[in-house]
């Protein structure tokens, strides 16, 4: 089926007026609820992307949506000119859910990340006693921090860096799950070194799993050489791999948790950098900020979503239904599907080319009702909201079998 007349016109005008930089499947959404969504011709599609965990509570959570309707009615921004009633709880309570002791917020996930690099270039030179201008942050390879000037400048994706350049020096990268490699470009300089940067599963990558204990050697390797543990949780985090935190299946807790995604719980983007009063103490007025970062409308979700968290109820969900989804793709072995990773529910899925590319796959699914994203060619990433019933996950796996026996 094709889209119908209303999509066509939406996808003309998109593609004429909209720039290049996503190449979207042809389904255009007109609205959802839970983990469903609806195109513009009534259609109904199972969104097993969730706004790359952004909408881990699923579209238009109840409680999500009247924190939100009642703080429209109050106050939307202040600027940090000014106090206003939400900030205060905002930061003690996420502060409080990632047992740290400070918060800056932000809004993407990518000015988090921005604000995490300066953060610890800053620890560095006031704490840490690097010589001025000597900074230096390890990460890894193959990693996704967001799309800033800064943050591409160590990524290893060709297309991301493509004609963006000059970059921001200052950054070493090593294999990600190498513990060797680490421990080795942590000796070269570990009086510079500042920060080693980690997402504890890799998203973007294609949902890729550190090898057991990465993580906590890792942390001793950073904490015997007095180097910030820098965990990127923007996608991992807030119950995503069955625990509120990816560290958490290691018994990690990193020195700063960088959060977006899925803290805004679909409404607004929210992002924040949550770390230890001697690192994020290092901030004084002036020095860093942002217009809409802290904005009152995006504490009053965020604090739901933070109350949401501390039930534990999606974690306990993700962790359960994500034992059968790894289970069902993991019988697809040998059956269109060469190699399947994750936590949770959470799973990259890397499609045999002999039955398509990850973007036909996509396509084919789409026709079927299932949404999906396809990364790096011949993987798809399944994603779906936390609040996925086990009857449509189950049937959305049973559309993933069927296309791939076609
Ligand atoms: C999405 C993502 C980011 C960037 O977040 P934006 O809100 O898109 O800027 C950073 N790190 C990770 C791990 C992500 O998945």
């Amino acid at each position: 089926m094709g889209p119908g007349r209303s999509a066509e016109r939406a996808i003309a005008a998109a593609e004429a007026h909209g720039a290049h930089n996503y190449h979207p499947l042809p389904v255009v959404v007109a609205s959802a609820e839970g983990a469903w969504m609806t195109d513009v011709a009534g259609r109904r599609y199972l969104d097993l992307l969730a706004g790359y965990s952004a909408l881990n509570f699923g579209h238009r959570n109840r409680r999500l949506i009247e924190a939100a309707k009642a703080q429209l009615d109050r106050v939307t921004l202040t600027s940090r000119a000014f106090h206003h009633d939400r900030f205060g709880a905002f930061c003690s309570e996420l502060a409080e859910l990632c047992g740290m002791e400070m918060v800056l917020p932000m809004n993407t996930g990518a000015e988090a990340m921005e604000t995490a690099v300066k953060t610890a270039r800053k620890w560095g030179y006031r704490i840490k006693g690097v010589p001025d201008g000597r900074a230096r942050i390890i990460a890894a390879a193959n990693n996704f921090h967001g799309r800033t000037t800064t943050l591409i400048s160590f990524s290893t994706d060709s297309e991301a860096r493509a004609d963006h350049g000059p970059f921001t020096p200052g950054f070493s990268i090593v294999p990600y799950g190498d513990l060797a490699a680490m421990a080795a470009t942590l000796d070269a300089a570990p009086e510079e070194t500042v920060a080693v940067l980690l997402e504890p599963i890799q998203g973007e990558a294609g949902v890729v799993v550190p090898p057991p204990g990465y993580l906590t050697g890792v942390r001793e390797l950073t904490r015997e050489r007095n180097v910030l543990f820098i965990a990127d949780e923007i996608q991992s985090g807030l119950g995503r791999t069955g625990t509120t935190f990816a560290c958490e299946h290691e018994g990690v807790v990193p020195d700063v948790y960088v959060l977006g995604k899925a803290l805004g719980g679909g409404v607004v983007p929210v992002s924040a950098v949550v770390s230890s009063r001697e690192v994020l103490g290092v901030h004084r007025p002036g020095e860093h900020g942002s217009t809409f970062g802290g904005n009152p409308l995006a504490c009053a979700v965020a604090l739901e979503v933070i109350a949401m968290v501390r039930t534990g109820e999606f974690q306990r969900h993700s962790a359960t239904l994500g034992e059968r989804l790894h289970r069902e793709l993991g019988l697809l072995r040998g059956k269109g599907v060469q190699e399947v990773r994750g936590r949770g529910l959470w799973a990259g899925v890397d499609i045999d080319p002999s039955r398509g590319t990850g973007r036909q796959i996509s396509e084919r699914l789409m026709d079927r009702g299932v949404l999906v994203k396809d990364t790096h060619g011949a993987t798809i990433r399944i994603a779906p909201p936390l609040v996925i019933s086990e009857e449509d996950l189950a049937w959305g796996l049973d559309q993933l079998r069927t296309v791939l026996a076609e």
